[in-house]
C-alpha cells in the first residue's frame, strides 16, 4: 500500500483510495491525472483483492493503454490479465466477441477500417457501372456516417432484416448506401460506427447481457474523460448503473475532439448527472518548468468558456520559452535542428525531442532538413503502418485462416499472380451468389472446373487448409510465418525486390511477437485480428532514439523534454476553418489545442513560424497566439520586424470582431456586474447559444439573460 501511495501528493492518494461512488478529478496539464489513475488501479487490485476482469478502465488510445497495461503491471504482477484496460473501441469488442451472435454475427466478426470500406464501395462502383472518385467516396462515407450516428439502422437490418432505406433510397446515392449494408453484412464486417452502436442494441434488446457487464464490471474510470462523447458516455454511465462506481479524470482545457462529437459537458456538469458527486482538484503540475507553465496559463486565460484553475509547480527554475521567427520554412527549420544538434552535444538524446504541427503536412519541411543532417526521425500518424499494402496482405493471410472472408479473399487469391484474374474472379462471384456460398468455398468447390483448372487455386487451397489445421496450436507470430511462406508471398516480396515492404513484414512479425509477449497471455487468432483493427499507427512501439513527430492531436497525454511546436502561423493554428466561421467556439479549439502542445514540454519549449505565403496565395503572419501573451513570458529570436508585427495584428483583428467584442465586455460566473438599468447584479451563468449572460440582480427575484454584446454591462468595483 505504501508502495501504491508513495509518489503521490495528498490530492492524487485522495483519488486513488476514493473507489466507491461516482468521482470526478478535474485538473489542468501535468498534474498527474493518469498516474493517479493507474495507481488506483493497482490500489483496487492489491489492497480490495478485486479481480483485474471486474475493472474496466476507458483510456483515449491504444497506446495509452498498452502504457497503463505495462505500468499496472509492475504494481500487481505479470500473471493478471488486464485485458480490461483498453479504449471503448476495444471494450465494445470484447463485449461483442461474446454476445453478437444474438445479433446472427459469428464472434470472429471482423472490423473494417475505411481502406476495407472504399474496397468494398469500389466493388459496388464497378458492379452499378459507375464512375468513382475520391470525392464521392469521401461523400458516400459521410452519408454512411450520418446513417449511423444513432441505432435505427441495427434495429432494422439485424432484428427486422429490412435495409434501412435512407430518405433518398430512390437516389443513386441511397442504392449505393443500401448494397454497402448489404455486403458488409456478407463478410460480418463492423466499422467503427458499428462497434458502439451494435453494442447498444444489444444491450437494449437482451438485457441480460447488460446486466451480466453491470455484474461483472466492479470499478470503471476513464481517462482524458474530458474528449468522450455523447454515446461514449452513455455507455459507461449504463455500465456503472448497478454498482455505482465510476471515476472518471480529465481537463476541460484539453477538449480537443469537439469536432468529432466529444462534449466537455460531461465532465464539467458530471455532478448534475449522479448524485453525490465527490470532486477532487489536483493543481500540482510535476511535468514542466515554471516557465512552460506559466506561458500553459497564460495562452489559455484567453479562453472565455472555461473555469479557471490555479496551477503551480515545484519544479526547478527552466529556461524562457523560445518564440522564433524564419524569414522563409527553410530557415525555419533549419534553426530547429540546429537546436537540436546543440542539445545534444550538451548532452540530451534525440529521443527526448518533439516536433508537434497542427496538421501532417507540416512535417514534410522539416523532415527534409532531418534527413539531410542524417538524424534519425519516427513519424507518428501520416501514412499509417497498418495501411500499408503489405501489411493488409499480410493481415488478410491471417484472416484468411481466421474466418476464410470474401473481403480476404479477394485481396490475396491473386497475390501473387495464380492466373485468376478478373475474368476467373466474376466466375467465382457469379456461383458464389447464386449457391450462397462464401468466395472461398466456391473456389474449393470448382477448383477442378474447367475455368479453374489450370490456375493456381489448388495450391492456395492446400496452404490454406494446411495452416487452419495449426490454428489452435500455433501461436499468432508461428502462424504469419508459416502463412507467408506456404502460399508464396514472401518469396514474392523477396523478386520483387523492395526492401522496405520486406523490412515492414519482419517488423509486423516483430510487432506481433512483442504482443505476445507484454500480454502473455492465450491470444487467439481471432482476437488479434480484431484489436490489431484498431489499431493506428500511433499505438506502434518505439525504442529508437529518434526524434519524434506527430500532430498535436496525436501527443495528447504524452511527454517530452524538448518540444518544438512549428508552423505556428496564423491560418494553420488557429487553423483557417476556425477563421472562416468567426466562431468562438472554433477558435477555443485552436486556442485548447495550443494549449495541449505547449504542455507537453518538460525542460524546454520552442514555437517556430516563418515568413512566406500560404497555398492560396495569403502572405503568413505569425498566430495570434503568440502575441496575446505577455511579452516577456518568450525569448524572441529571429528578425521580426514591427511593419510585419503590425499588420499581422490588423489581420488577427480583421478576421475576428467578434471575439474582440466578447473580451472587452467578457465576464465569467460570479462576477459582480453593473447595469445601468437594473443596478448591481452577480453572473449566475452563460448561455453560450444564445450568447446572454444570466444575471441576477440583487432588486429582482430571478435571472435576467442580458446579451453579451451589450456594452454598458460593467464590471462593479466592490
Ligand atoms: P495530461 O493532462 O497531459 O494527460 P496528466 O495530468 O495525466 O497530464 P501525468 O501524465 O499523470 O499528468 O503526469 C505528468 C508527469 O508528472 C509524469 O511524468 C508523472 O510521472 C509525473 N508525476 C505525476 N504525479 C507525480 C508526483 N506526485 N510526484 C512526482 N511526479 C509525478
Ligand atoms: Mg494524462
Amino acid at each position: 500500500m505504501e508502495e501504491l501511495l508513495n509518489g503521490l501528493n495528498e490530492a492524487q492518494q485522495e483519488a486513488v483510495v476514493s473507489t466507491e461512488g461516482f468521482i470526478r478529478v478535474i485538473a489542468g496539464a501535468g498534474s498527474g491525472k493518469t498516474r493517479a489513475l493507474t495507481h488506483r488501479y493497482a490500489f483496487i487490485v492489491n489492497e480490495l483483492g478485486i479481480d483485474p476482469g471486474n475493472i474496466l478502465s476507458v483510456t483515449f488510445t491504444n497506446k495509452a493503454s498498452h502504457e497503463m497495461r505495462r505500468r499496472v503491471k509492475k504494481m500487481v504482477g505479470g500473471e493478471q490479465d488486464t485485458g480490461f484496460i483498453t479504449t471503448y473501441h476495444g471494450f465494445c469488442v470484447r463485449v461483442l466477441r461474446e454476445d453478437i451472435h444474438r445479433l446472427f454475427y459469428p464472434k470472429n466478426f471482423i472490423i473494417l477500417d475505411v481502406e476495407d470500406q472504399k474496397i468494398l464501395l469500389r466493388e459496388i462502383f464497378e458492379e452499378m457501372e459507375l464512375k468513382m472518385n475520391d470525392k464521392t467516396f469521401k461523400r458516400i462515407l459521410d452519408k454512411i456516417g450520418i446513417l449511423k450516428g444513432n441505432t435505427h439502422y441495427v434495429q432494422q437490418m439485424i432484428l427486422r432484416g429490412e435495409m434501412p432505406s435512407a430518405d433518398d433510397a430512390g437516389d443513386m446515392d441511397g442504392q449505393i448506401i443500401q448494397r454497402y449494408l448489404k455486403k458488409q453484412k456478407r463478410v460480418y464486417g463492423l466499422d467503427f460506427d458499428d462497434l458502439l452502436n451494435f453494442v447498444f442494441v444489444l444491450f437494449d434488446q437482451y438485457k441480460e447481457v447488460l446486466e451480466k457487464w453491470q455484474d461483472r464490471l466492479y470499478y470503471i474510470q476513464v481517462d482524458e474523460f474530458q474528449d468522450s462523447s455523447l454515446k461514449q458516455f452513455e455507455l459507461v454511465k449504463k455500465l456503472s448503473e448497478k454498482h455505482g462506481n465510476l471515476f472518471v479524470v480529465g481537463d476541460p482545457d484539453q477538449t480537443i475532439y469537439e469536432w468529432r462529437g466529444a462534449d466537455p459537458k460531461y465532465m464539467v456538469d458530471f455532478d448534475q448527472f449522479f448524485q453525490d458527486t465527490q470532486t477532487i482538484f489536483l493543481n500540482q503540475n510535476y511535468r514542466s518548468t515554471p516557465q512552460i507553465l506559466s506561458l500553459g496559463n497564460a495562452l489559455i486565460q484567453n479562453n472565455y468558456f472555461r473555469v479557471d484553475k490555479d496551477m503551480v509547480t515545484a519544479n526547478p527554475e527552466g529556461l524562457k520559452v523560445v518564440h522564433y521567427h524564419g524569414k522563409s520554412e527553410i530557415e525555419e527549420a533549419k534553426w530547429i535542428v540546429q537546436r537540436m544538434q546543440k542539445l545534444v552535444e550538451e548532452g540530451a538524446e534525440y529521443r527526448q525531442m518533439a516536433v508537434l504541427y497542427r496538421a501532417n503536412y507540416l512535417s514534410r519541411f522539416i523532415e527534409q532538413e532531418l534527413i539531410s543532417a542524417n538524424i534519425e526521425y519516427t513519424i507518428f500518424g501520416g501514412f499509417k503502418f497498418f495501411d500499408r499494402l503489405e501489411i493488409k496482405d499480410a493481415l488478410a493471410h491471417l484472416r484468411m485462416i481466421a474466418m476464410e472472408d470474401d473481403l480476404s479473399f479477394s485481396r490475396i487469391i491473386n497475390v501473387p499472380k495464380r492466373q485468376i484474374g478478373k475474368k476467373r474472379m466474376q466466375f467465382i462471384r457469379a456461383k458464389a451468389e447464386e449457391e450462397g456460398r462464401s468466395l472461398y468455398d466456391t473456389l474449393k468447390k470448382y477448383a477442378d472446373h474447367d475455368r479453374l483448372r489450370s490456375t493456381g487455386a489448388k495450391s492456395f487451397i492446400e496452404a490454406i487448409e494446411s495452416l487452419k489445421d495449426k490454428k489452435e496450436e500455433w501461436t499468432v507470430s508461428e502462424l504469419l510465418q508459416e502463412a507467408m511462406q506456404r502460399t508464396g508471398y514472401e518469396a514474392y516480396r523477396r523478386e520483387d525486390g523492395d526492401q522496405e515492404r520486406l523490412d515492414n513484414l519482419t517488423e509486423l512479425l516483430h510487432s506481433i511477437v512483442q504482443y505476445e509477449q507484454t500480454l502473455g497471455e492465450d491470444i487467439d487468432l481471432d482476437e488479434y485480428l480484431q484489436m490489431i483493427s484498431l489499431y493506428t499507427d500511433d499505438d506502434r512501439d518505439d525504442q529508437v532514439n529518434s526524434v519524434k513527430m506527430m500532430t498535436i492531436h496525436t501527443a495528447k497525454g504524452l511527454e517530452y523534454p524538448y518540444v518544438f511546436v512549428v508552423g505556428m502561423t496564423e491560418s494553420v493554428l488557429p487553423n483557417v476553418r476556425a477563421l472562416r466561421e468567426r466562431k468562438e467556439r472554433a477558435l477555443e479549439e485552436e486556442r485548447r489545442l495550443a494549449y495541449v502542445a505547449v504542455t507537453r514540454a518538460e525542460k524546454e519549449l520552442y514555437l517556430t513560424e516563418s515568413e512566406g505565403f500560404q497555398n492560396g496565395g495569403q502572405r503568413k503572419y505569425p498566430s495570434r497566439f503568440i502575441f496575446e501573451v505577455e511579452e516577456d513570458l518568450y525569448e524572441r529570436v529571429g528578425e521580426l520586424d514591427e511593419a510585419l508585427i503590425e499588420e499581422a495584428k490588423e489581420y488577427i483583428q480583421a478576421t475576428h470582431h467578434q471575439s474582440k467584442q466578447q473580451q472587452a465586455t467578457g465576464f465569467s460566473k460570479g462576477e459582480r456586474v453593473s447595469h445601468p438599468v437594473f443596478g448591481h447584479g452577480t453572473i449566475e451563468g452563460i448561455d453560450e447559444k444564445k450568447n446572454t449572460y444570466h444575471v441576477f440582480f440583487d432588486k429582482m427575484k430571478a435571472p435576467r439573460p442580458i446579451s453579451r454584446n451589450f456594452k454598458k454591462l460593467e464590471k462593479l468595483k466592490e
